[in-house]
């Protein structure tokens, strides 16, 4: 492991959200000369006091080229783009720009597994953490549906492993990185605006393996051909996942009946809670990451077992009046809705619309065979009809918001059918985040009697 005194000393953090802020406290608290900044926090909230207590420089309300004066690296939030004026003088200056998450390498040597792709990071990760956790491992969950990696990294016992949540532009800012197991879901057109192109997002991707030692594994989706291509140039031994080859040699695969990890069944596919071929992809990637890192076949059978999936994912909500009601509020572009609609065999109807990104949505057409009815609502609400339409779904209704939406929809139900929330798109035309648009859906199917 590296040591913090390896790392430079004066340092400038670059947006105090909660990793900004985790890694400002880590920072200050090995002695570093600190300098943070950001745009909209105030000098009144708790944590910039605190922060200025501690001995950083606070600098806030704008981004003055002139703080970058002195500094020998900056920690940037991985929101912030490459092209903001103040990194790209940054990098003209050629300091080294990195993201909270490459600190986790200075602050402990307990193995650490990271979970990256396009689609299924979150649900893979809960998988993992509970597979363990169920198999009485110590593990601590870090990243986006946790706590900000370095703090988890700083208090890191002798056995305990780290489960951490990667975003692409989390990894574009490493520089050293090394998960012990890296788990590479899938790649898909994602993120274009920020990478500027697929290779730079793929590359940002592939960094997740790029320290990885030969002791290291590297969890893949054989099934994608991007990924195939890429992971060839991996230190790691590769244990690949596929939900359409026999790997019983060499990874994790699923047959008509079964979950194998190389030649050992280790669940039946009809206990299995979760829906979706999607997210079959997902739970062969936690098995195998699970069973690398000490899990038991009994802690992974009873999280397959009670596992619904992770909130607002394609969650099964519950059964209301014979109806299966799904919550899917973080399909919030189109490649998520296809998969839900691709996971039911029947009688869907579908409530879904936000916020117009301009697309047409002509690519959900192929996957609406078993929608019978559609509720639309939001900025796209009639384009969403038109794709309907067009797919010859029978009764299509217009809802105001996500509420009227649920009671239209559950009134188009018959006992049998799924009751489903994939909007296909935001939620920022009419709520603040998807979770809330997806509390209300919730909410408003409690409700009908
Ligand atoms: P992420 O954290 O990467 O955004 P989530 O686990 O939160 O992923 O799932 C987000 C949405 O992506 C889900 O609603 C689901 O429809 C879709 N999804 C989940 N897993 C996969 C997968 N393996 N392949 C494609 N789509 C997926």
């Amino acid at each position: 492991m590296k040591t913090m005194k390896q790392f430079p000393e004066k340092v400038l953090v670059l947006g105090l959200a909660r990793s900004g802020t985790a890694a400002a406290r880590v920072l200050l608290d090995s002695g570093k000369d600190v300098t943070v900044n950001d745009q909209a926090a105030s000098y009144e909230d708790a944590f910039v006091q605190e922060l200025q207590k501690r001995g950083a420089h606070v600098v806030l309300g704008s981004h003055p080229l002139s703080i970058l004066e002195g500094i020998e690296i900056v920690v940037k939030n991985p929101g912030i783009r490459y092209d903001h004026p103040i990194i790209a003088e940054a990098l003209r200056q050629k300091l080294p720009v990195i993201t909270e998450v490459e600190l986790v390498s200075y602050l402990t040597q307990q193995p650490v597994i990271g979970i990256t792709g396009s689609n299924g990071k979150t649900t893979t990760t809960t998988l993992i953490t509970e597979m363990l956790k169920y198999s009485d491992c110590n593990v601590k969950l870090a990243g986006n549906i946790g706590i900000a990696a370095t703090e988890v990294a700083q208090t890191m016992q002798a056995d305990e492993r780290m489960v951490i949540e990667l975003s692409s532009f989390q990894l574009q800012g490493i520089s050293g990185f090394r998960p012990t197991t890296a788990v590479l879901l899938n790649i898909y057109e994602a993120h274009l605006d920020y990478h500027g192109d697929l290779e730079s997002y793929v590359n940002a991707k592939c960094n997740i393996f790029k320290n990885q030692q030969a002791d290291d594994y590297l969890v893949y989706n054989a099934d994608d051909s991007t990924l195939k291509k890429r992971v060839i140039h991996t230190n790691a031994k590769k244990i690949p996942f596929s939900v359409t080859a026999k790997l019983d040699q060499e990874g994790v695969w699923t047959d008509e009946t079964h979950v194998y990890f190389f030649d050992e069944a280790i669940i039946q596919l009809e206990d299995i809670v979760l829906v979706g071929k999607h997210n079959l992809e997902n739970i062969l990637a936690a098995v195998a990451a699970a069973k690398l890192n000490g899990a038991t076949n009994e802690g992974i059978q009873h999280v397959l077992k009670t596992f619904s999936g992770v909130k607002h994912r394609l969650e099964f909500v519950g059964m209301k009046q014979g109806r299966y009601v799904y919550n899917d509020s973080k399909a919030t572009n189109i490649l998520a809705t296809q998969k839900a609609l691709d996971s039911f065999k029947k009688g869907i109807v579908l409530l879904a619309g936000g916020l117009d990104r301009g697309n047409e949505f002509d690519e959900l057409i192929p996957h609406m065979e078993n929608v019978k009815a559609m509720v639309v609502f939001g900025e796209t609400a009639s384009k969403l009809e038109r794709i309907g339409r067009e797919a010859g779904v029978q009764v299509i209704k217009y809802a105001e918001d996500v509420n009227d939406a649920a009671k239209t929809g559950f009134s188009l139900t018959e006992a049998g059918d799924i009751l489903l929330l994939s909007p296909a798109c935001a939620s920022w035309d009419q709520y603040k985040t998807f979770e809330e648009r997806g509390d209300i859906f919730v909410q408003a199917v409690h409700t009908i009697n």
